[in-house]
């Protein structure tokens, strides 16, 4: 139906990237602000890029997608940020998703499997976080707009959130996770996957 998306994954050479790669990319993972991982690459070597960038220090933004419900624990403990959509929740905790209460049990659960701070996207109602720091869920709305293809619509928002950890870090969460909320609604507004931020003139410009 319109505005929603259905995905054929095919994985193609995502699947050939190996340990041997992890290591000579190392030089760059240790020395930067953030690193993003997700599901498309082999599980076990994203779970090595997110160790290695916590032994240093580089700040792990993780995104379990496309979710698979046997996910290895340690990508909870290694993830200070752990972003999911309404479904890949269900798939890792059982809860299905309907409403901002689902989404912050859900959120407690995984702060109890040891992430630092649990992102769900809501789609258009935005999202929700809650963090061992502050154990009070949030609810960070999206503006409303006109969706005409959501697909891509979370990797826009995690690649944002991963652009202001490494440009805006003094920034919070909450106003980090509100402008992140604004460049994925910004990609739901057009046919294809990207934002085509910094062309389009007519679109708010104090995201950057
Ligand atoms: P996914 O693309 O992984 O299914 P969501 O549907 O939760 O993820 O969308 C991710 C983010 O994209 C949301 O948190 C929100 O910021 C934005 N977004 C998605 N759909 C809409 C919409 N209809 N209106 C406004 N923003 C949206």
């Amino acid at each position: 139906s319109l505005g929603q998306n259905v995905i054929v994954i095919v994985p193609g050479a995502n699947l050939l990237l190996n340990f041997e790669d992890l290591k000579r990319a190392s030089d760059v993972i240790c020395k930067a602000k953030v690193v993003v991982c997700q599901l498309e690459i082999t599980p076990a070597v994203s779970l090595e890029a997110l160790k290695m960038a916590r032994a240093n220090r580089v700040k792990t933004l993780f995104n379990p997608a496309p979710a698979l419900a046997d996910l290895d624990p340690q990508f909870y403990t290694y993830s200070d940020i752990f972003c999911c959509n309404e479904t890949e929740a269900e798939i890792l905790t059982g809860i299905p998703v309907g409403n901002l209460e689902d989404a912050e049990k859900v959120g407690r659960m995984l702060l109890e499997r040891g992430c630092k701070l649990v992102i769900v996207t809501l789609g258009a109602e935005g999202c929700m976080m809650i963090s061992g720091d502050e154990p009070i869920p949030k609810h960070v709305p999206a503006g409303k707009v006109r969706a005409v293809d959501t697909t891509g619509a979370g990797d826009s928002f995690v690649g944002a959130l991963a652009f202001y950890l490494a440009y805006y870090p003094k920034l919070s969460m909450e106003e980090m996770i509100r402008k992140s909320n604004c460049v994925a609604s910004v990609s739901v507004q057009a046919p294809g996957t990207q934002s085509s931020y910094p062309y389009r003139k007519d679109l708010p410009q104090d995201l950057f």
